[in-house]
């Protein structure tokens, strides 16, 4: 059973971090993953809590650097020098944080479960990393934690687009009977169904699989596979065999992602500050704290069950996500 520590005061971190392996990061460069949100965002991660987190690896010994990836849509966060620029707007300098930001848009194939994943080659390259991650809701996955922070956050842009053009669901027309349940169920209303057609507009589509769950007769697959599974994938290319601590922020918890320049309302109050060494562990204790304060609230906003992730991630070795949750 692994170890979940859970308090609610910053001050209390050291303590925290305590029960893991955190001595073996000393001396160690350490890149903390983390997502400086994207232009206009109120609600990613705030430089403050970060330097906290930097002094405290620096306390251990370790050389902490903050760290991200560029993405795969278009915008300033594309690039490296467009994302060190937002970085630099949201306060994330070394002059405000101690350390340097460094933003990789290269990676290393790495392969999981038959697919390739390019990790990032600071995480490729690294035997200790920090995760720092945000908690919110996500348009396609239900929830974004540490599980995510990686398997989306921690390979290059193009692994991203490729996941996501995979996980776009393709019609077999002899399948359909036509019962439009697929219609009904899509988050985006991405789906026309009358009595002998059956259209997508593919614009609208953000590849959640819920029409892929829904249709009982098999006329919708994943062109490759499920978003939350390939998640899981890479998420584990990245963190296999390697010294990683995650810290999940349990505040401003808001319907959508840091990705998005208005990510409102906040659907939970804020709760506190996980820590663990197991990914699956840490997200699974995420979703169990928030369920008893607001139910399945990420269900019940954005149309998509985060708990596949857990699942998904538990089934290839990603983690555990059975627990104990020790209270500061
Ligand atoms: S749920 Fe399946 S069978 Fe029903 S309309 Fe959609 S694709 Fe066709
Ligand atoms: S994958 Fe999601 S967004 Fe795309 S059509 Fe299916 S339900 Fe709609």
């Amino acid at each position: 059973m692994k170890k979940v520590v859970f308090f609610t005061d910053s001050k209390d971190l050291d303590e925290a971090l305590d029960n893991f392996n955190i001595s073996s990061f000393s001396g160690k460069s350490v890149p903390v993953k983390l997502h400086m949100g994207e232009p206009k965002n109120k609600h990613f991660i705030k430089p403050d809590f970060t330097k906290v987190v930097v002094n405290a690896l620096k306390k251990f010994g370790a050389k902490p650097y903050l760290f991200d990836t560029t993405v795969s849509y278009s915008g300033r966060r594309h690039t490296k020098e467009g994302y060190l620029e937002v970085a630099k707007i949201h306060g994330f300098t070394f002059k405000n944080i101690g350390c340097d930001v460094v933003i990789d848009d290269t990676g290393f194939n790495v392969k999981v479960e038959g697919r390739d994943y390019e990790v990032a080659e600071n995480i490729f390259n690294s035997t200790h990393i920090f995760a720092l991650t945000h908690v919110k809701g996500h348009i396609a996955t239900g929830m974004g934690g540490a599980i995510k922070s990686f398997g989306m956050g921690g390979v290059t842009k193009e692994t991203k687009r490729k996941m996501h053009h995979g996980s776009r669901p393709l019609y077999h027309k002899n399948a359909c009977t036509y019962c439009g349940v697929c219609a009904e169920m899509c988050p985006f209303e991405a789906i026309e169904v009358q009595t002998d057609s059956w259209n997508q507009n593919m614009s609208k589509c953000f590849g959640c699989g819920v029409c892929v769950d829904a249709c009982k007769t098999k006329a919708i697959i994943h062109k490759d596979a499920d978003i939350q599974f390939v998640l899981a994938c890479a998420a584990k290319a990245c963190v296999q065999d390697k010294n990683v601590v995650y810290l999940n922020e349990l505040k401003r918890i808001a319907k959508s992602c840091d990705c998005d320049p208005s990510s409102d309302p906040i659907i939970c109050p804020d709760i506190g500050y996980l820590i663990s060494d197991d990914p699956v562990a840490i997200d699974k204790a995420t979703l169990d704290l928030i369920y008893e304060v607001k139910g399945n609230v990420f269900e019940k906003e954005n149309k998509i069950s985060p708990y596949k992730q857990i699942k998904f991630g538990e089934e290839i070795g990603l983690g555990s996500s059975s627990y104990q949750l020790i209270e500061l």
